[in-house]
């Protein structure tokens, strides 16, 4: 019988899940709404329900699954459980997430923090293809982090390595989610650039942050500017890890990278600006954009249950 696993990515809004054949085909996916707030043991309850519904499928399908991989948000420890979680998912955090599914299962699973299994996503089957190192952030509500190396995340001691986001570049600036205070995030998150739209009055730009890059893009001078600043801070926080890390490439997730080039470009050239001689230049850097966008998550979390069961 052919083997597979059972990729799944825990969202605030929805879960997603597939099945996935070990060389990495999507046979079936599903998606389930994740009402958070009915609390922890719905939460649990439905992660079973969708993880039954695949097994069922792959059983169909004659596919033998021999893992089940999960990303959610949240700094996951070494054991698999949530050491702390966001807004979306409040009731998140402590729970031991790995053993949980795993004995109300009886199939091995392992969870990893949605960025690590984004990043796992892309080196399959995306922009990391045949790069076994690299930097991997991720912006959207919040700033994420990831260092694959080996072809693998590294996870530090507890697990929470590449919390990119709370790297402090200004001492006292903005109040973070973290309890800290002048976190990247707060300036290069798509939160940020929100709120950095409020700052010069344009309430529908920080509602719907697009409509900066259209306006800039039809020569709004204001819009120019914010897209201007945004990419600094954003290219100030690289700076530091390209610093630390010399990284062979850096890859940027998010739903904002649908701007592709205007995006990166000018993080590009302020990049060079920040970074001394040859970290960044001579061959340039490769940055770029992510690849597979929301299916991210779901193969990525296949990919974590493959990688692992082969560890
Ligand atoms: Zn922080």
């Amino acid at each position: 019988m052919q083997q597979a696993v059972i990729g799944m990515d825990i969202g605030g809004t929805n879960i997603k899940a597939g099945v996935v054949t070990l060389e990495g085909e999507l046979v079936y996916d599903l998606k389930a709404p994740t009402h958070s707030e009915a609390g922890k043991a719905a939460l649990l309850n439905t992660i079973e329900e969708t993880v039954k519904t695949c097994l069922q499928k792959a059983a169909t399908c004659g596919l033998h699954i021999i893992a089940i991989g999960i990303g959610t948000a949240g700094f996951i420890n070494l054991k698999g459980e949530i050491g702390s979680a966001t807004a979306n998912l409040p009731d998140w955090k402590g729970t031991p997430l790995k053993e949980e599914i795993a004995k109300r299962i009886g199939i091995p699973v392992f969870v990893d923090n949605d960025v690590n299994v984004l990043a796992l996503g892309e080196l399959w089957q995306g922009a990391g293809q045949g790069i076994n190192d690299f930097l991997c952030v991720s912006l959207g509500t919040g700033v994420g982090g990831c260092l694959i190396l080996g072809g693998l995340p590294y996870q530090g001691r507890s697990g929470y390595a590449g919390a990119f986001g709370h790297q402090i570049i200004q001492m006292g600036g903005v109040p973070c989610t973290c309890g800290s205070a002048g976190c990247w995030e707060q300036y290069a998150s798509v939160t940020a650039l929100r709120r950095q739209a409020a700052e010069v009055q344009e309430k529908a730009w920080a509602d719907n942050p697009r409509l900066i890059f259209d306006e800039a893009k039809a020569d709004h001078r204001k819009a120019q500017n914010l897209v201007n600043q945004y990419t600094e801070y954003i290219a100030v926080g690289l700076s530091n890890l390209i610093h630390h890390f010399n990284p062979p490439a850096i890859i940027i997730g998010g739903a904002i990278t649908e701007q592709g080039d205007f995006l990166l470009d000018p993080i590009r050239t302020y990049i060079e600006q920040y970074t001394m001689d040859g970290f960044a230049n001579d061959p340039n850097l490769p940055i770029i954009a992510a690849q597979l966008g929301n299916r991210a998550g779901l193969i990525g979390a296949a990919k974590l249950a493959v990688t692992r069961m082969e560890a």
